[in-house]
């Protein structure tokens, strides 16, 4: 077939989250030679039922053959623990730390997405660069995309086309609109480069959408939007879990989250969602802050190290007077969140972090069937239209956050839509009308 990519960012690679990512190919958490019967129920487990049982049948069946066809594009794919199953599977060499949105050449996710590129030149595929697409329309059989070229706008005809542009966390219309009114408030904690144009193009051809509230994400210092070096790491949230969570008057929010993605999914509906720190005592500064098996930047010492906005104080009425809280308020949350049962109790000299849920990715998406074929509400296929990755859903989500991998979704909707678009076209009898056959 004749390829075209189109793609936004002015360098090989592009500007997606892929090369921010920390490399790490699981799905569910599970690694992807696993055998499909326990992938599928990993991720039926990890999204309480909620992803689509086709989806999930087709990311358990073709995870393997995904991550063979991944190496044998000359991705050097190793270890990067023994002992934990989600990390049987890295892109090498791995990446111990990110900085904020910068680009690291010398790491695997990097190396690896570039690699792509290249593999895909070298057969004759088309890559476009700085090509911002901004249009998607039906032209004869087939489909026309317009996009913006180094400031010239052009139109690229083709029988079928795959939507691949990361999903909508960075379009503060469409978080608004989809996840909760102040989510647009929340920390984009990915490239900058998914703005949705994905998932907008196919709604307005008539496609369907599914599983749209949801996001992955971690909590992270308020301090990152304006310092790189607190994000992605360290998170915060395993002491924003055990930790009291208060607003900007230090009146407590109670969460019942069992892991930072539910958290950052209850957060963000939070209506100061900027407002937000957590308040913890010496022995969580000590245990959760510092608890990290894999060597990644923990709050304490390193979020104080790099400058994260941090306060400490002896007791309720000094934190709350550099926290410019209310000291009642503040005596008034404590107690509420020690008289909680489910609770870890705080008590003795005090700690704060300013805290915002940053968002990685949408988890919901552009209704689409196994073969990444576009669906429209009803459940029929618009002919010719694909979409794979975070621009997709219905494999993600559920009441506790299910996440079942951003790389993994990617690569295995991707690489089955590959195998798809040219046999759907051969039954369709399409090619005719385009001439060329582009996809
Ligand atoms: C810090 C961080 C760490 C992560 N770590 C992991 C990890 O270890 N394991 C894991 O599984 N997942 C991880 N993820 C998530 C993972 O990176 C994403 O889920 C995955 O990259 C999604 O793939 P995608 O191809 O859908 O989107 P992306 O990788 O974002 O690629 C989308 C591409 O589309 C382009 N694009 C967007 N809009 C347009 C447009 N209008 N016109 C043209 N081009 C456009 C972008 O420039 C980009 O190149 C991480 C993400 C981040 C941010």
């Amino acid at each position: 077939m004749s390829v075209t990519v189109l793609e936004r960012g002015a360098t090989e690679g592009g500007n997606g989250s892929a090369r921010l990512s920390g490399g790490l190919l699981h799905v569910a958490w599970r690694p992807m030679d696993d055998p499909p019967d326990v992938l599928l129920r990993a991720i039926m487990s990890e999204t309480d039922g909620e992803a689509g049982p086709a989806l999930a049948r087709a990311l358990a069946d073709s995870s393997r053959e995904a991550l063979e066809w991944f190496g044998l594009q000359g991705v050097d794919i190793r270890p990067k623990s023994a002992e934990v199953p989600y990390m049987k599977h890295a892109v090498h060499p791995h990446k111990p730390i990110g900085i904020g949105r910068r680009h690291m050449a010398e790491r695997g996710p990097d190396q690896a997405v570039r690699l792509l590129y290249k593999a895909a030149a070298e057969r004759g595929v088309a890559v476009v660069l700085s090509a911002v697409v901004n249009g998607l329309r039906r032209s004869g059989g087939g489909w026309t995309v317009g996009a913006e070229v180094l400031g010239e706008q052009r139109d690229f005809t083709a029988d079928a086309v795959l939507l691949a542009d990361g999903g909508f966390q960075n379009n503060p219309e469409l978080l608004t609109r989809y996840v909760g009114p102040v989510a647009d408030r929340a920390f984009l904690r990915a490239s900058t480069a998914s703005t949705g144009t994905g998932i907008r193009l196919a709604l307005e051809n008539g496609a369907g959408a599914v599983g749209l509230g949801r996001v992955y994400g971690h909590m992270v210092s308020s301090g990152a939007f304006e310092n790189d070096m607190l994000w992605p790491y360290p998170p915060v949230d395993k002491l924003c879990l055990k930790g009291l969570i208060v607003d900007r008057r230090g009146r407590r929010v109670a969460t019942r989250a069992e892991n930072g993605v539910q958290l950052v999914n209850e957060l963000i509906r939070h209506e100061d969602v900027r407002g937000l720190s957590v308040v913890f005592d010496d022995t969580l500064w000590e245990t959760a802050g510092t608890d990290d098996p894999y060597g990644t930047p923990v709050p304490n010492p390193d979020l104080v190290d790099r400058g994260g906005p941090y306060l400490q104080a002896d007791d309720p009425g000094g934190l709350a007077a550099a926290s410019g809280w209310d000291g009642a308020e503040l005596r008034a949350s404590i107690a509420a969140h020690n008289e909680d049962t489910t609770t870890v109790k705080i008590a003795g000299r005090l700690h704060a972090l300013r805290v915002v849920p940053g968002i990685t990715l949408t988890m919901g998406g552009i209704s689409t069937d196994e073969h990444a074929r576009v669906l429209d509400p009803g459940g029929a296929p618009l002919r010719g239209l694909y979409a794979a990755g975070g621009c997709a859903g219905g494999i993600q989500g559920g009441p506790r956050g299910g996440y079942v991998g951003g790389l993994a979704v990617a690569l295995v909707f991707g690489f089955r839509a590959g195998a798809s678009i040219p046999a759907d076209l051969d039954s369709a009898g399409s090619g005719a009308g385009h001439g060329g056959g582009d996809a």
